[in-house]
């Protein structure tokens, strides 16, 4: 099978691992994930995920209910490890070798965020999970799969999501909204367009880093990604 890719950086929203769920993790649907991962690093592709953690804790919210933001923040980081811990349980039942490195140490339960040692695992075949967000309040996930795709230079974020892309309406509202097959940096920040946050936009479009929106409920399409495969919505220079 011939891959378009060498290292990739997937980015598994909160969101996702909820399922149909309205709070929480489906363990179906997070052993669906490990086991496209799974199909996807028997390729030889050197796989990186961030892990949201929306499903279960989100600060922003917890703010607007009067918490102090950071200590909000600081409480979604540490939910996204959970989800972390959960994916990699998932990757190792079906023999995927992985580490989750946190950005907030956790020493007892998952390795610290090392560069360099991150890239080495990669090297080896392993999956890391990226754990804990960036480490610092007032960031997203999203941020974070910009910034941790930079520092190991992967080649592609692929944000997996429940929609099949960026439309130029809500699909849901307006039955005739179109959906976009590529698009610039610029038009998605100009337009305000919700890809990803505008902080992590500006991180990829700086660092040329290309950025595929696919629906993630389809069953097979983080292969046919990796495999370079036109589906979602590719976000470029
Ligand atoms: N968060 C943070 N800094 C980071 C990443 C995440 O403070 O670098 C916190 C923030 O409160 C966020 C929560 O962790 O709401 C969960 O992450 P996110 O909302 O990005 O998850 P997703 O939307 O992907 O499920």
């Amino acid at each position: 099978m011939g891959t378009h890719y060498r290292r990739v950086l997937l980015k598994v929203s909160g969101e996702a691992l909820m399922g149909n769920m309205g709070y929480g993790i489906d363990p179906e649907v997070v052993k669906e994930i490990a086991e496209e991962v799974a199909e996807v690093v028997s390729t030889g592709v050197q796989t990186a995920i961030v892990v949201g953690g929306g499903n279960i804790f989100r600060g922003v919210k917890a703010a607007s209910a009067g918490m102090d933001r950071a200590t909000a923040d600081y409480i979604g980081m540490i939910a996204t490890v959970m989800n972390a811990m959960t994916l990699q349980d998932s990757l190792e039942r079906i023999g995927v070798q992985t580490r989750v490195q946190t950005a907030i140490s956790m020493q007892e339960v998952a390795e610290p965020y090392i560069r360099r040692r991150a890239i080495r695992h990669l090297e080896k075949g392993r999956v890391v999970i990226f754990g804990a967000g960036s480490g610092n309040p007032f960031f997203t996930t999203d941020t974070t799969a910009a910034l941790r795709a930079a520092e190991i230079e992967a080649e592609v974020i692929f944000k997996a999501t429940k929609v099949d892309g960026v439309y130029d309406a809500d699909p849901h509202i307006y039955p005739d909204a179109k959906r976009y097959n590529s698009l610039t940096y610029g038009h998605v920040l100009a337009k305000d367009l919700r890809v990803m946050d505008s902080t992590a936009i500006a991180l990829c479009k700086e660092n040329n880093i290309p950025i595929l929106i696919f629906d993630l409920t389809v069953r097979g399409n983080i292969c046919r990604a990796v495999m370079g495969e036109s589906i979602g919505t590719l976000v470029g220079g």
